[in-house]
């Protein structure tokens, strides 16, 4: 199978069952976000114990790309600590923006996202639900001062 194909039935796989997608009460929500661009929506919710993010949950109303990446996103921190959580979620965008470059390993499946970076208007349909992570870490975990 080439790449591309491959790449298309990991992102068509997320979108047509989300990992970790759920109907949030909004009492829970912690980020809120839209991509007015093309019309996606995120609300996220997420818990975290001993340091851990040990919960994300998240609805994504929007196109297939937005809706694998949550996915993706969610799957991928999930059980990480909230400062690797961090890292990732700065790596990836990074990688987005074609700032940095991520090796196969690091990537996994997320590479089935890379191809977006050549179409710029699309990009911000990827990070959506990797911002709202952010958000919510800044409110689960704010920095030490
Ligand atoms: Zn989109």
């Amino acid at each position: 199978m080439e790449m591309e194909e491959l790449y298309q039935e990991i992102l068509l796989d997320h979108f047509k069952h989300p990992r970790n997608a759920a109907v949030l009460d909004p009492s829970e929500v912690l980020a809120d976000e839209e991509n007015p661009l093309c019309g996606d929506h995120i609300r996220l919710a997420a818990r975290v114990a001993d340091g851990i993010l040990q919960d994300i949950r998240h609805e994504t109303r929007g196109c297939a790309i937005s809706v694998a990446s949550a996915s993706m996103m969610s799957e991928r921190l999930r059980g990480l600590s909230t400062e690797e959580a961090g890292r990732r979620i700065a790596d990836f965008l990074a990688f987005m923006r074609g700032e940095k470059e991520l090796s196969e390993s690091e990537l996994g499946d997320l590479a089935a996202l890379g191809g977006v970076r050549k179409f710029p208007l699309r990009i911000k349909c990827v990070t959506l639900g990797w911002h709202a992570m952010e958000k919510a870490l800044a409110k689960l975990a704010p920095p030490p001062r």
